[in-house]
């Protein structure tokens, strides 16, 4: 079977909710992936930042093999002998003195949602049934129903209604409309401290430490999305630590099992995760003792191998050279560690043309939001590696 063999097929029994490049990966080691051809390309988006410790890292794929060999799933019914140092190892990195474990990003997106309305309800004195949770603009959180219902992107939301009360959106960015928008009612504010499906969207410096006064004022919590921007991405642990933000409530995933297995958690202290009691919420896979293996290693090489000075050092140099490219069509480069956006002119006809000729020279992209080309590389990625990709970047950036 070739490429084309494998599209026919996927194309033929698959639901068509994504629009991937047409390359087919079989293997990868590192920053690299090989297709089935033999072709080899540097991984550029990392897998939406799951897999910022390089593709099937020795150490995690140790840790996945020894404990699939003993116990992969109990239930929450049992107990294992994983999940207690998860949970130690988590609090130990992060400060945060619970966690609450779940699978994809946004199961835990939800998980935050509930437990911001327990608080307001058993807490904060909020009359039931009637919490506000202000979200901004352009976000994305997940797929789930709820989470969509405040997306602003027609195509996430559209064709899925009835929707969920509950929620409140304002401006990204702007401070001062959160404040405008909080209510006697008001749970929480859920944002991304950069939005990466938004299209690289940072907000002014600031702007997370006016909000998470604004909530403190209010009596309000602040819950950052961290899922694409936490563990290492940004070149900090999270990217909220860039303005010496500690958010009552961090959510995790992605690069918390380094893209071995959906791994992901809800990180807060006793005060909020203590409030939730036994059958209010769960999940059978949440916990697991394969999942809770792999994420231990998973934040082990984060630390051993300190990939959030390396995103910070890696990521400046790549931005530097990327914005150093004269192009015709490049409005702005913008980025924090190696998460790096680049946005094109209108008239540049949009990103996918410029991922898809990267695409033949050898790189992976994924375009978002349209004028937006991502570059978020493996955080184990060098600078020589870098420079190997800048001359093709150049001249994609170049072509008519
Ligand atoms: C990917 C992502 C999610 C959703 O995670 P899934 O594992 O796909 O459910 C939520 N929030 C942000 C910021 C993300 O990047």
């Amino acid at each position: 079977m070739n490429t084309k063999d494998f599209i026919a097929l996927e194309e033929q029994y698959g639901a068509h909710n994504y629009h991937p490049l047409d390359v087919v990966i079989e293997k990868a080691e590192g920053v690299w992936v090989y297709d089935v051809d033999g072709k080899r390309y540097l991984d550029c988006l990392s897998a939406y930042s799951a897999v910022n410790q390089g593709h099937v890292h020795p150490k995690i794929l140790e840790a996945l093999i020894e404990q699939a060999g003993k116990v992969t799933l109990t239930s929450r019914a049992f107990r294992n002998d994983q999940l207690p140092l998860l949970y130690k190892e988590l609090s130990e990195m992060t400060g945060y003195g619970m966690s609450l474990p779940m699978n994809s990003g946004a199961e835990a997106v939800e998980t935050a949602l509930k437990l911001a309305r327990k608080w307001a309800y058993r807490v904060k004195g909020v009359p039931r049934h009637q919490a506000e949770i202000i979200v901004a603009e352009g976000n994305f959180h997940g797929r789930t129903i709820s989470i969509v219902t405040f997306s602003s992107e027609p195509l996430y939301r559209d064709d899925f209604g009835p929707f969920t009360p509950g929620f409140v959106t304002v401006p990204y960015g702007d401070a001062d409309a959160i404040a405008k928008a909080v209510t006697p009612n008001t749970a929480a504010v859920l944002l991304e401290p950069i939005q990466g499906e938004g299209g690289v969207i940072i907000p002014t410096a600031g702007y997370l430490k006016k909000v998470a006064e604004i909530c403190r004022k209010n009596n309000v919590l602040f819950m950052a999305d961290e899922i694409q921007t936490g563990l290492a991405r940004t070149g900090k642990l999270f990217a909220c630590q860039h303005e010496s933000v500690r958010p009552d409530v961090t959510i995790v995933g992605k690069a918390l099992s380094g893209g071995f297995y959906p791994v992901s958690a809800v990180l807060a202290d006793k005060f909020l995760l203590g409030l939730f009691t036994p059958g209010e919420h769960g999940s059978t896979f949440g916990g697991n003792p394969l999942g809770a293996a792999v994420a231990r290693a998973a934040l082990r090489v984060i630390r051993e191998e300190k990939l959030a000075e390396r995103a910070r050092e890696l990521g400046e140099y790549f931005m530097e050279q990327l914005a150093e490219i004269p192009s015709p069509h490049v409005k702005e480069v913008r980025g924090k560690g190696l998460l790096i956006g680049v946005e094109l002119k209108p008239e540049a006809g949009g990103a996918r043309r410029f991922c898809e000729a990267m695409q033949a020279k050898g790189i992976l992209a994924k375009e978002t939001h349209d004028h937006v080309i991502r570059f978020a590389p493996p955080l184990v990625i060098d600078k020589e590696t870098i420079d190997w990709a800048l001359p093709s970047i150049r001249d994609v950036l170049n072509m008519a």
